[in-house]
């Protein structure tokens, strides 16, 4: 079976750019689940749906969305690309304990709710799924989202000081700052990734899991190599 990869960390982390490395790579899915999300939010055909107004409110704030729901968007996703023989790589999932293993912590596995773990072990085994976390300092995480732009059209991130950019230099679309990265917001979700997204990974290793704690300061092209040579 192919593999399912998920690169973890706080924002700024470049899970991103990692993700879309080893996707290549690997020949996997990328899928990034702020950029589905956002898709999803902003689609302007469902502004009048009040899930919708709710789950967009939060994710402007810098608060995680609401996990049950996000986690039956991800695992429908997961179902459709697993029924394609095909891996996967997230960059931003799971979020939250409950995300991962369907239940809150302290509590007890359901029947009824699978987490998003248990869904890709019966997809593609528990032996092909790995987990990558980046580690970097809060600071360089802070000064990294502060610096992020993106283009309007087709999504890709650049960064501030590298480049001095009028127009994407892929598809010539408009370059903006995101919605969501004002300062407010980043430290909010930051916290969010302490408080909430953390104690994932201890319970990942308890579960037996393969989980990687990797540096997320060196160039990206070293910290493509360290992963591929963990995940391989
Ligand atoms: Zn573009």
């Amino acid at each position: 079976m192919p593999l399912a990869i998920m690169i973890m960390g706080p924002q700024g982390s470049g899970k991103g750019t990692q993700a879309e490395l080893i996707s290549k790579k690997l020949d996997l899915f990328h899928f990034d689940t702020g950029q589905y999300l956002r898709a999803i939010l902003y689609d302007p055909a469902s502004q009048k749906d009040k899930t919708i107004q709710r789950e967009r409110k939060l994710n402007e704030e810098g608060i995680l969305n609401t996990p049950s729901w996000i986690l039956k968007i991800v695992v429908q996703a997961v179902k459709k690309m697993a029924a394609l023989k095909k891996g996967v790589v997230f960059s931003g999932s799971p979020r939250t304990f409950y995300e991962a293993f369907g239940h809150e912590q302290g509590g007890k596995p359901q029947k009824s709710q699978e987490g998003l773990f248990a869904v890709l072990e019966k997809c593609y085994g528990k032996k092909n799924v790995s987990v990558v976390v980046l580690d970097i300092p809060l600071k360089e995480s802070i000064k990294r989202i502060s610096a992020r732009l993106s283009c309007s059209v087709c999504g890709s991130p650049f960064i501030i000081q590298k480049y001095k950019l009028e127009s994407c230099p892929f598809c010539g679309g408009k370059i903006i700052k995101r919605k969501d990265d004002n300062i407010k917001s980043i430290m909010e979700r930051l916290s969010e990734y302490n408080n909430r997204t953390k104690p994932i990974f201890a319970e990942l290793k308890k579960r037996k899991y393969k989980i990687f704690k990797i540096d997320g300061t060196p160039a990206p092209y070293k910290i493509h190599k360290t992963i591929l040579n963990k995940v391989k």
